[in-house]
């Protein structure tokens, strides 16, 4: 099949394909909207074969509005749920580091991680990020070191003991490039901990049709291409785990952590295959099975509105309705005013003003299914609650 996109692991220019996603556009949201899902012919590594270029993804998380809004699952904030997840990544690499190591946490988002390894008695800790709103928070109100910077522009003068790479890399579009970057801020001998969700195992826990599937997530390791990633640019494994965090409550997804450590390149290359479109392709047939039994707009054609305006939202929107909801919930104020494929995004508020018996909302979110269900409520809202995330028949209220 012809690739837009070579594979970001080995540079191969052959790949199968897999799945199309389709999402609704969204006015002033720069990432493409359609996205091939591939497996590399040559390492096995699965990818979005998608049209667009390194810059484009820089821009996007620079300005990214939504990691600075309160509550957004890889933020990096500091929850009972984050600590968690914390407390499992120091457990894993508590063998390896100690308080007298420099670390740096590139894409730190608010800092949440440098503030728990602060708590945990490590001083010598910087966080690397491209968003100036993010930094800014870390500065002024955690009082913690921060340097606002792509990892593109990321100098090799300064280097650190550890560099962690938490929930970064499946976002990255020019990932060899980054790896080199990356590996020039680690000093001789010094370690990286990547943690990254695993494609093998999103079969294990499904949630929703596809909704592993989205427009920041474009490259799916797991185990296997992960370690072929760090083998090429001359690094060693020390660990390596594959366990599941929790984005929100009740909601488990699976990730897979690696501990490397600087060495020489190797002189020549080979590439392992993994077999991950294996398991990948089992996630896609659950999902298109799951999908024919989704809602594809309230009965009677009656008037309804969305709540959640992300990924699933954007593949619901396009692929499953079968009528245009008549507005769009969102929580981030800064979408409101926009656009998706021509309906409005509103506030809560907006939504509150219609409130009555007669309306209807469809929460559109995976991920904060039960928050915005308890947000309604909350909300004393009237009107009758769907759900777009579970099939038709799992519906009373
Ligand atoms: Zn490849």
């Amino acid at each position: 099949m012809k690739l837009v996109r070579a594979c970001p692991v080995c540079d191969g220019r052959k790949a199968e394909f897999l799945l199309m996603m389709n999402f609704a556009a969204e006015t002033n949201c720069i990432l493409p909207a359609h996205h091939q899902i591939v497996a590399c012919n040559k390492c096995g590594c699965i990818y979005n074969n998608v049209d667009a270029r390194d810059e484009l993804f820089e821009n996007y998380y620079r300005n990214c509005a939504k990691y600075v809004s309160l509550g957004v699952g890889g933020a990096g904030e500091l929850s009972i749920i984050d600590r968690i997840r914390y407390q499992s990544l120091l457990n894993f690499l508590s063998p390896f580091v100690s308080p007298q190591m420099t670390i740096a946490d590139i894409g730190c988002g608010k800092g949440g991680w440098l503030r728990f390894l602060h708590e945990n008695g490590f001083r010598q800790i910087t966080g690397i990020e491209p968003s100036a709103g993010c930094v800014e928070i870390i500065r002024h109100q955690f009082q913690l070191e921060a340097i606002c910077s792509d990892i593109k522009s990321l100098n090799s003068d300064r280097q650190f003991d550890l560099v962690i790479l938490s929930n970064v890399l499946e976002h990255i579009f020019d990932l060899r490039t980054a790896v080199r970057k990356i590996s020039g801020v680690v000093a001789p001998n010094g370690l990286i901990a990547i943690e990254v969700p695993d494609a093998s195992r999103y079969a294990s826990f499904p949630h929703a049709p596809y909704y592993y599937f989205d427009m920041e997530h474009i490259n799916h390791f797991d185990l296997k291409s992960m370690k072929n990633v760090w083998f090429q640019a001359g690094f060693e494994v020390l660990a390596e785990e594959a366990t599941t965090c929790f984005p929100v409550e009740g909601m488990e997804n699976p990730i897979c952590r690696l501990l490397v450590r600087k060495k020489e390149p190797p002189k020549s290359l080979s590439f392992p295959q993994s077999d991950t479109a294996t398991y990948l392709r089992q996630y896609i047939e659950w999902s298109q099975k799951k999908a024919q039994t989704l809602p594809e707009a309230p009965e009677n054609q009656q008037r309804f509105f969305l709540w959640g305006c992300g990924a699933y939202a954007k593949w619901f929107l396009q692929n499953k309705l079968s009528a245009l909801p008549a507005g769009i919930v969102e929580i981030n104020r800064r979408k409101v005013g926009r656009s998706v494929n021509g309906c409005p995004i509103i506030s809560p508020e907006m939504l509150m003003a219609q409130n009555s018996e007669k309306e209807i909302i469809m929460i559109s979110s995976v991920l904060y299914e039960q928050q915005i269900c308890k947000q309604l409520k909350d909300l004393q809202w009237r009107g009758k609650i769907l759900s777009a995330c579970r099939p038709r028949e799992e519906q009373e209220n």
